[in-house]
């Protein structure tokens, strides 16, 4: 369960009352209170990067969502949701580990219902299609959900729009408060898994997977549409044993229910190499250049993807196993 060391309250935010809620609950526990005036997120202390990175985590910033144009979110979705940005968590690889600067502080928005009618305006355009947000671009909203009442806010207001949807990933299991909402089919929730040895090795902080598979439970008999994601698969010793486990066990509680599947191997850039490297100086995290083929990406950078003989052998050991257990509908992709 994510508690902050230190909350820190743009001033703005308390002239909405979850930010003049969340002051007074926060002053009952031993965290540190700060303001920030002008919007400027200071007085996160740490001196190498591994402490301004560990300071990072533990902060919570409560703010308001000032400009309201929403970012593009393809190919999965057309827009993000800007509900939350940064994650307590502490995975090895993240991608927010390059995106979040030295201190990457959790931040929530306490103009959530702005946000919403702003979602809202960007469904009136594109209508009669159907516009999709995700609310995970850029955080897992689910550590800090008793805080910001957020994704709740969300699903209900989804739930009763004709022409939204909603969808969010998560590594976490405290799902409780989203449970008997009413949302009519409308949000998406794919819980984000991988073998234990992995996720003790590499995503510090974060719930062991049958946390996850017990969430993904409760999910699934709240009826919510509901999705994996196997991120990311690493090619170790015995994986195909391991992963072989996990599927077995997803098996065990989800089988004959439609579920999509969506499985991507372990990639790396240069620039995230430099940056996990400076964190965690130590990681066993495998990021030989040599031993990967490189691919040019789209934006101008490349990344260091498996070789091929090893990700077609990848491809094919997924691929039979869900088809083996679930059915071919039920893959979204395997990349
Ligand atoms: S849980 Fe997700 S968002 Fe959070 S640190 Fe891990 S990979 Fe990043």
């Amino acid at each position: 369960m994510f508690k902050p060391r230190r909350v820190i309250f743009e001033e703005k935010a308390l002239e909405y009352s979850l930010g003049e809620e969340l002051l007074k609950r926060f002053e009952k526990e031993n965290v540190d209170i700060l303001y920030s005036k002008n919007g400027r997120i200071t007085g996160i202390p740490g001196k190498s990067p591994g402490e301004m990175y560990g300071e990072g985590k533990n902060t919570l910033v409560v703010g308001v969502r000032k400009g309201l144009k929403f970012e593009s979110c393809k190919p999965s979705a057309h827009y993000q949701l800007p509900i939350v940005s940064g994650c307590s968590g502490m995975c090895e690889y993240c991608y927010l580990n390059t995106q979040m600067g030295k201190r990457p502080y959790i931040k929530i928005h306490v103009n959530i219902d702005e946000i919403l009618s702003k979602a809202g305006k960007y469904i009136e355009e594109r209508k009669p299609d159907i516009t999709i947000f995700e609310g995970a671009a850029t955080s897992d909203p689910i550590p800090v959900e008793k805080y910001s009442g957020a994704l709740k806010k969300a699903i209900e207001y989804f739930g009763e729009n004709e022409n939204g949807l909603f969808r969010f990933v998560t590594k976490y299991a405290e799902v409780d408060s989203l449970l008997n909402l009413k949302h009519n089919n409308k949000t998406t929730i794919r819980f984000s898994l991988n073998t234990n040895s992995m996720i003790k090795k590499y995503e510090h902080k974060t719930p062991l997977l049958e946390e996850r598979l017990l969430a993904a439970k409760k999910i699934k008999e709240s009826g919510y549409p509901l999705g994996f994601i196997i991120a990311p698969v690493f090619l170790y010793e015995n994986w195909k044993d391991e992963y072989g486990e996990l599927f077995d066990k997803i098996h065990k509680d989800f089988k004959g229910i439609d579920l999509k599947f969506e499985v991507i191997s372990h990639r790396f850039t240069k620039r995230a190499k430099e940056n996990i490297l400076s964190i965690y100086p130590s990681t066993t995290l495998p990021m030989e250049e040599d031993l990967r083929k490189f691919k040019y990406g789209q934006f101008g950078y490349g990344k260091y993807i498996y070789k091929d003989e090893e990700l077609t052998d990848m491809k094919e050991f997924f691929k039979n196993k869900i088809l083996y257990l679930f059915g071919e509908d039920n893959i979204n992709y395997i990349i």
